[in-house]
């Protein structure tokens, strides 16, 4: 078999633990991996330390002492999406024109591997020119509680890099998510006898003219990284029977909002427009409570995590793009606690929770060679 290098080894072993993230049916948590990731690096002579979210599920964070003041944060998760329905081996892991395929080898892992050889080699030079953490989170792909649990036990950096797939461009802003319940209530009646009824299904496609109106009116809200808000309707549910006037119907929307807009106050916003549509007046609506509130996140183009991540391209010529994206991530969390953040790693988003997941060899090396170049850039 032929020699690779390190990283992509260290890729392979990784892909073939599985760490589906148990809220999913086939999910056995993270514990195998976080077990294989500690002990690589305490083998490298790095500093490990384990933090408990849940039982049997740690986040694994990983430490060298650097020469300066400034401390680097390098954050990705361990756990995956399911890898029900793959259409290839999902902890075998293939390569096949220069690329590696299997369940995470886009999203996480191929960031996870990059961040984590890179450790290796700073640590291999000595001392670098700042300390720099990388913290192996749990369940990013579910509730975001490994990275909440970072936060909440008081870690502190100066700036950080969370790994996931862009392609090595930089990623500054991303929306945030509020997802919900309305729900209309009206009342029951044989179908035989209508008039005697109130259709709650029938006021349900009202609220659903009036939502498109308001998705609408998001479109017109441009920001210049992510574009516009937007609304969606996902769920629908209505009626008892073939035979009844329905008395409740309840749809579910996910609202995504831009970077720096408080998510619950979009839901509040929302709740206002349906309950000042005329023709709504008469309706009875309900809301349900908020299920999901993500922030979204944006930093400033010349905020330290770009600036720094910017000379490191520079040095190795990579010409990353500074750029936003729609999906949500763990960095708006450290941003919510005053640790400016940006996202960067191998792989594309495209690719990230498909079928055939896989990563191109050349950029997962390429991440390496940048964080590596990061811990050792001289400071100010
Ligand atoms: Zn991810």
């Amino acid at each position: 078999m032929k020699e690779f290098e390190p990283v992509v080894k260290l890729l392979l072993d990784l892909v073939a633990i599985p760490s589906v993230n148990p809220c999913f049916a086939d999910g056995k948590g993270e514990k195998e991996i976080a077990d294989f990731v500690a002990e690589y690096a305490r083998k490298a002579g790095l500093e490990v330390h384990r933090q408990p979210v849940y039982e049997g599920r740690d986040n694994v964070l990983i430490g060298i002492v650097g020469n300066s003041n400034e401390t680097i944060l390098l954050e990705t998760h361990l756990d995956t999406v399911t890898a029900e329905g793959m259409a290839i081996e999902p902890f075998n892991p293939q390569i096949k024109d220069g690329k590696v395929f299997g369940r995470g080898a886009c999203d996480a892992k191929a960031s996870l591997a990059a961040m984590l050889q890179a450790l290796v080699e700073v640590a291999r030079r000595g001392s670098p020119n700042r300390t720099v953490w990388l913290a192996a989170v749990v369940d990013e792909e579910n509730g975001f509680n490994g990275v909440q649990k970072l936060m909440a036990s008081g870690f502190k950096a100066n700036y950080a890099i969370v790994g996931e797939p862009t392609s090595l461009n930089i990623v500054i802003a991303h929306k945030g998510t509020v997802r919900g319940n309305i729900i209309t209530r009206g009342v029951s009646a044989h179908s035989s006898q209508p008039e005697k009824g109130l259709n709650a299904v029938m006021h349900m496609a009202k609220v659903l003219a009036a939502l498109e109106r308001y998705d609408s009116e998001l479109r017109m809200r441009l920001h210049p990284l992510v574009g516009s808000p937007t609304l969606t309707v996902t769920m629908i549910q209505g009626g008892h029977g073939s035979n009844l006037v329905p008395d409740f119907c309840q749809v579910k929307v996910d609202r995504r909002t831009l970077p720096n807009e408080d998510p619950l106050a979009a839901w509040d916003e929302l709740k206002r427009f349906l309950k000042s549509q005329p023709e709504l007046l008469e309706l009875n609506l309900e809301f349900g409570e908020p299920e999901l509130l993500n922030w979204g996140m944006e930093v400033p183009e010349n905020s330290l995590p770009v600036k720094r991540l910017s000379v490191a391209c520079q040095q190795l010529n990579l010409q990353p793009q500074i750029i936003g994206v729609r999906y949500t991530s763990d960095a708006s969390f450290l941003v919510q606690n005053g640790i400016p953040a940006v996202l960067f790693g191998p792989g594309s988003i495209e690719q990230a929770h498909t079928a055939e997941e896989w990563v191109e060899i050349e950029q997962v090396v390429a991440a390496q060679k940048v964080f590596e170049t990061l811990a050792l850039l001289p400071t100010e």
